[in-house]
């Protein structure tokens, strides 16, 4: 890199070349230091040119329909004329090391459409760590000129709301047969949440009523605002409708969401430093001294309140104890 200015990646990237982008995900990813700088410095070239894709946060148990809907909703994007980007944050991957995500076949169509960019496989690691990835590649994705960015996730409660930290707008998908489940269940996301969608409301289309009568009764309750619509993603029932509502809520709350994605770098800061911070702690102190401090702990010979401070105490050789503690 002669001139700070010019990262060899960043001119193709903002002419939307898919190849430069899987590079700029490659570098964003790495888990290499000197990777992780030259990361950093693409980011801050990148970052000027973000803030107009819609970011979309889609969520639902395994087998409600979501990779059906992106196909459909993603195509119905295209034939708008616009480029759609599909990330995924997927909690098996954390578990597992793998995504199950990446082992069927999908999204058939749109992954092979010019105007779509399906991200290959999330990458494993904490929650934290993939969300922290996925937002860098959502601006990545931003800047190379996609318009509407879709980020998906598994029901599973912690991913949801680490999704909707990073989006503009949340569309939960659900069940014909799962208004109690949802209402009993689902309280922390239905706080989160701007649109359900009862989806295969094809298959049970009175159950379909049904629940969208509890939801919405749910919903006002709460005094939420979300809406609750009926789809067929399989037979693309009610898609253009969806995306009707959502570009209309952009568009209706577009200050709110200037102020939410303000409310989310703030955020990005103070986890990135608190990341900072741990590893920069891990490096400078003893392993010995902390795996000793972490059993005694555990096996309550000591107070794991004494137990971390005795650890930053000989870190950093000076007294930190409070006197109350
Ligand atoms: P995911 O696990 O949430 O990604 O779910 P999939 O998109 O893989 O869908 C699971 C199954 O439900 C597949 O066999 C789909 O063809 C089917 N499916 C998805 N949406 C609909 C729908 O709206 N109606 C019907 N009848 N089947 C659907």
């Amino acid at each position: 890199m002669s001139s700070p200015e010019l990262h060899p990646l960043l001119g193709a990237l903002l002419q939307g070349q898919r190849r430069a982008l899987a590079k700029t995900i490659t570098l964003l990813e790495s888990q290499k230091k000197a990777h992780q700088q030259e990361a950093r410095v693409l980011l801050q070239h990148i970052l000027p040119h973000t803030g107009k894709a819609f970011r979309l946060g889609i969520s639902g148990t395994p087998g409600v329909g979501k990779s059906t809907f992106i196909e459909s909703f993603g195509l119905h994007l295209i034939e708008q004329g616009l480029k759609v980007a599909v990330l995924a944050v997927d909690p098996s991957s954390v578990l597992s090391g793998g995504s199950i995500l990446a082992d069927k076949t999908r999204m058939e169509r749109l992954s092979s459409h010019p105007s779509a960019f399906i991200r290959p496989s999330p990458s494993a690691g904490v929650l934290g760590g993939v969300a922290l990835h996925t937002r860098e590649v959502m601006l990545a994705c931003d800047a190379a000129g996609f318009d509407v960015i879709l980020i998906e996730t598994v029901g599973v409660g912690q991913s949801e709301t680490v999704v909707s930290r990073l989006t503009d707008c949340f569309v939960l998908l659900t069940l014909p047969n799962a208004g109690d489940d949802l209402q009993a269940v689902k309280r922390g996301i239905m706080e989160m949440v701007d649109l359900i969608l009862i989806n295969k409301a094809d298959l049970l289309p009175e159950q379909a009523n049904l629940t969208q009568a509890q939801l919405e009764g749910a919903l006002k309750l709460q005094q939420s605002t979300a809406k609750v619509m009926q789809t067929s993603a399989l037979q693309n029932h009610n898609i253009a409708l969806v995306w009707e509502h959502l570009k209309g809520l952009r568009e209706a709350h577009l200050q709110d969401i200037i102020a939410k994605r303000q409310a989310q770098q703030q955020s990005w800061f103070e986890e990135h430093l608190h990341a900072l911070v741990w590893q920069h702690f891990q490096e400078q102190m003893d392993p010995l001294l902390y795996a000793s401090l972490q059993e005694q702990a555990r096996t309550g010979k000591m107070d794991p309140v004494s137990a971390a401070h005795l650890l930053l105490e000989d870190t950093h050789g000076e007294k930190h104890l409070p006197e109350n503690h």
